[in-house]
């Protein structure tokens, strides 16, 4: 699937792509609910659908992945309620062992996160995913989420890498259409992010590389983590 004698860097994503997108979904989806019922005295039910509806407004926004904008929105500790659930924080399958295997390879490797870095942050404390990797960039950094194709020429700015000879790994098909758009010819989508959910469908699965599992794309065959 990827010829990797041909690859110079490789770009991450995180939530849904390297780590397990049910920590997230359960925290947004029933931890978060949960405790807003009880703040505001609402329904469990209520509070979902208040939360959801707040949320849907934001998505694709660099303030849907932003935990100042809901602390400052909800008026809560975002960061010690995600702690609470932090057990819950782990790599999908053959995530480690594919970037342990990469560390091998002559390539630069680096995390591309819309996430927070606060929220990287708890994730680098219980699992310590940025050791595995060169470096480590959140959207707000740049203040424009990858969606946005402005994105990309400013993370080059950054940290230089060849398009043509990028493979970037992500879990949102919106993302893969911005980094399209600035020539990076290797876009592969992730299809099952939540080991809870069933898989994912691409909109555009021409344009973009689907995998059921990070095993597909092992440099070589060891499948042991
Ligand atoms: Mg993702």
């Amino acid at each position: 699937m990827i010829d990797w004698q041909t690859i110079e860097t490789v770009l991450f994503d995180m939530d849904g792509t390297l780590l397990d997108l049910h920590y997230d979904n359960y925290f947004w989806m029933e931890h978060l609910p949960t405790f807003y019922a009880h703040h505001k005295g609402w329904t469990e039910a209520e509070a979902k659908h208040w939360l959801m509806e707040k949320i849907k407004q934001k998505y694709h926004s660099l303030d849907f992945y932003c935990i100042d904008y809901w602390e400052d929105q909800l008026d809560i500790d975002i960061i010690t309620l995600k702690k609470e659930i932090n057990h819950m924080i782990d790599f999908l399958p053959h995530a480690k062992n594919l970037l342990k295997q990469l560390t091998t390879l002559p390539v630069q490797t680096a995390i591309v996160t819309n996430a927070h870095r606060r929220t990287l942050a708890i994730k680098d404390d219980a699992i310590q995913i940025t050791q595995y990797v060169d470096k480590d960039f959140c959207s707000h950094d740049f203040h424009l989420p990858k969606e946005n194709p402005d994105f990309w020429p400013a993370l080059a700015d950054a940290y230089p890498f060849n398009p043509a000879t990028t493979v970037l790994v992500d879990d949102n098909e919106r993302v893969l259409a911005s980094a399209a758009t600035f020539g990076i010819r290797q876009l592969i989508m992730p299809l099952n992010p939540d080991s809870q959910r069933p898989a994912q469908t691409m909109q555009q699965p021409d344009n973009f590389i689907g995998l059921h599992c990070l095993s597909e794309i092992l440099p070589n065959n060891q499948l042991s983590d």
